[in-house]
């Protein structure tokens, strides 16, 4: 465990200078991976809000997996809090942090490698293609590719996460090519499941407001058969 000020040192570090975590082991994205962050990145596209129903459909496929698996075996939800399948979502304004958390299945640090970054999906050439033609990012998620969407609202992407096989850790990515994963000794233990931070650029300021927010969780949980929770930072 960290001390309270190497927790505090990183979080001011962090938020700061939005730097990789030093002693994080550094992954190269899969050549096809790296462009489509490319396109997303420095892309025009004004539908921005679709990041969120992309970050809410993976949080309630994570739940669903859990909740699946405890139908035979009931230990595997644990106890207090883990056995809560819900979605949060929360504002840090003074941070321009916007986070959303699971209590799903969570991720061990191979499928955080392997899904977040070195092995593409077959569907993301495809989009990469699609994307140049049309420009619309609306149908990333029938790609297989939606969590890159979080790029065009974030510069810098922190994925904390924690499954019932492995420790908690985090992957971080300022999508210029490369990530870093890493132990994580120093956010608050998750108990299970995952937590998107999203550093939000300085022109994405819109998804701090509360009643944007509440607009979009409204508009996208209709189909989503989870709690949503939102909280935000008074300030
Ligand atoms: P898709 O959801 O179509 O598989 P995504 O790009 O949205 O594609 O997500 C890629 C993968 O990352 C998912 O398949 C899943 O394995 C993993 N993932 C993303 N978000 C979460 C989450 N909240 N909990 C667990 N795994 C996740
Ligand atoms: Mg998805």
């Amino acid at each position: 465990l960290s001390t309270d000020s190497e927790v505090a040192k990183r979080e001011a570090e962090s938020i700061s200078k939005k730097s990789l975590r030093s002693n994080a082991e550094k992954f190269e994205f899969q050549a096809e991976v790296s462009r489509l962050m490319d396109i997303i990145i420095n892309s025009l596209y004004s539908n921005k809000d679709i990041f969120l129903r992309e970050l809410i459909s993976n949080a309630s496929d994570a739940l669903d997996k859990i909740r699946f698996l405890s139908l035979t075996d009931k230990e595997i939800l644990g106890e207090g809090d883990n056995t809560k399948l819900e979605i949060q979502i929360k504002l840090d304004k003074a941070n321009k942090i916007l986070s959303i958390r699971d209590r799903g299945i969570g991720m061990t640090k191979e499928d955080l490698i392997k899904n977040l970054g070195t092995i593409a999906k077959s569907g993301t050439s495809a989009f990469v293609e699609k994307m140049q033609a049309s420009g619309d990012f609306n149908l990333i998620g029938q790609f297989g590719v939606g969590f890159y969407s979080v790029y065009l609202v974030a510069d810098y992407v922190e994925v904390i996460s924690k499954h019932n096989d492995d420790k908690q850790y985090v992957w971080e990515s300022k999508a210029d090519g490369a990530f870093a994963v890493s132990e994580d000794t120093w956010n608050e233990p998750l108990g299970r499941g995952t937590e998107i931070r999203l550093h939000l650029r300085e022109e994405a300021g819109e998804y701090l407001e509360e009643s944007k927010l509440k607009e979009l969780v409204k508009k996208y949980s209709e189909f989503i058969n989870f709690p949503i929770n939102l909280w935000a930072s008074k300030e």
